[in-house]
């Protein structure tokens, strides 16, 4: 068969467009996680290869993309000689080397989005700083080096306080609270301490969340995606509804804002603004991831053109496509392991038969090694006639699945 075929293929040749796709430009990706499975997923349609660079030999990337280089996309010299095999280098995570990719874009590697935008990013104090002088606004924050500093944003900014380590953050791991000036020490040390590079934000007191997608070509043409809902659990996205059941006004400025956020940043490809929304109609910018995210994963069967389709031609420089959704309502369900090993995997695998029954509904299970505990699993993407159908069909699997594990 094909698959077979290729493997027989020399390294060179391989590498070289002998299938001639819709690009010929091959797709590097550091990070070979759902996301970049995902990302494979939608280039392979148009038959444009994607080589992923991902430490794990079984990462979820590595089951579908048209290569798979197993290394750390934190290491200079194996993030270099992999660009070297690559059209344009991307990214489906922020924490890889971006000093590296500097270095790299100075020699002529065509990274997208730009070095300094994953650098940007990737330190969440830097993000905020970056943000605040481009106006945009946010909850305060303050850089943290001891005990009296966060005492002292305490006192400023008041209780509960959000305390966050500047990098290596994903899923709330890098989130503590303090609820008063008491619980500082256990909230630093649950961080890892002062040592890790913390600031602290004020407490959003959010009515919402709210993402919104932003692509951007390397023409510098722009398009946004539906304004969606975000509810997290554990600091964790869980559920995402699109579109969100928000005022037109909070809709205009949500994209206001994300289009700002993006505009400040350099490269193509596509951008999810995290928003929080106040009970007074405020929209406040949480964090920018720079690439395909979980609040899009929606957009695979619900819009004309999935996040992921849309981040290939962005970084490729091919037209833009219809970000619009095809559907009135979708509703995204992030599977995530409730145990460890066979138990999960068995809970998961009961969940995903029985959405599987459910009109409207499709299955994503990224084919991770393991479960593990709140490990993201995988996703059920429900699409329908209204959100208030889809949230049933919603309750049906998981009210099934409730009745059957206990
Ligand atoms: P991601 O997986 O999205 O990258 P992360 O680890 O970078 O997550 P954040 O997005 O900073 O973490 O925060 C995770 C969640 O914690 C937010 O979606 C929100 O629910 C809550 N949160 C973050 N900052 C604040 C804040 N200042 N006030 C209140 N809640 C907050
Ligand atoms: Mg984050
Ligand atoms: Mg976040």
């Amino acid at each position: 068969d094909d698959n077979s075929n290729t493997k027989n293929i020399p390294m060179d040749r391989k590498d070289s467009p002998v299938v001639r796709g819709v690009s010929d430009t091959v797709v590097g990706v550091l990070g070979g996680g759902q996301l970049g499975k995902m990302l494979c997923q939608a280039a392979s349609r148009m038959a444009v290869k994607v080589m992923v660079l991902d430490p794990l030999a079984d990462c979820p990337a590595g089951l579908v993309a048209f290569r798979h280089v197993v290394g750390s996309f934190d290491d200079g010299d194996t993030v270099e000689s992999f660009a070297k095999r690559c059209g344009v280098l991307t990214v489906e995570i922020e924490h890889v080397d971006a000093v590296t990719l500097e270095r790299l874009e100075r020699q002529g590697v065509d990274c997208q989005p730009k070095a300094s935008t994953i650098q940007i990013i990737q330190d969440k104090y830097l993000q905020k700083l970056h943000f605040s002088q481009h106006g945009i606004p946010l909850a305060d924050f303050m850089q943290v080096d001891d005990i009296e500093s966060v005492k002292k944003a305490g006192d400023m900014f008041g209780y509960p306080l959000m305390i966050k380590s500047k990098k290596l953050a994903y899923d709330g791991r890098g989130n503590a609270v303090a609820r008063s000036q008491e619980e500082i020490p256990s909230a630093v040390s649950a961080l890892g301490g002062y040592g890790r590079g913390l600031y602290v934000e004020k407490w959003a007191p959010f009515v919402k969340e709210l993402s919104v997608i932003v692509a951007r070509g390397r023409d510098n043409s722009m398009s946004c995606y539906p304004v969606v809902e975000t509810i997290h659990k554990d600091n964790i996205c869980h559920i995402v509804e699109a579109p969100a059941n928000v005022t037109e006004k909070v809709k205009y400025l949500s994209i206001d804002i994300a289009k700002k956020a993006v505009d400040s940043l350099e490269g193509a490809g596509v951008f999810a603004v995290e928003l929080f929304l106040t009970s007074d109609g405020q929209v406040l910018l949480n964090e920018v991831a720079p690439r395909p995210h979980n609040s899009g994963h929606h957009t695979i069967e619900s819009c004309y053109t999935s996040q992921y389709e849309q981040h290939v031609r962005a970084v490729l420089g091919l037209p833009l496509g219809d970000p619009s959704m095809k559907v009135p309502a979708a509703i995204m369900y992030n599977i995530l392991g409730e145990d460890e090993g066979e138990p999960g995997f068995y809970l998961a695998n009961q969940l995903m038969k029985r959405a599987l029954s459910i009109p409207g509904a499709s299955i994503h299970w990224y084919g991770k090694p393991e479960v593990r505990k709140l490990r993201k699993m995988g996703h059920i993407t429900i699409v329908g006639p209204s959100l208030s159908v889809v949230k049933e069909r919603l309750d049906c699997i998981l009210n099934e699945e409730r009745l059957q594990s206990n």
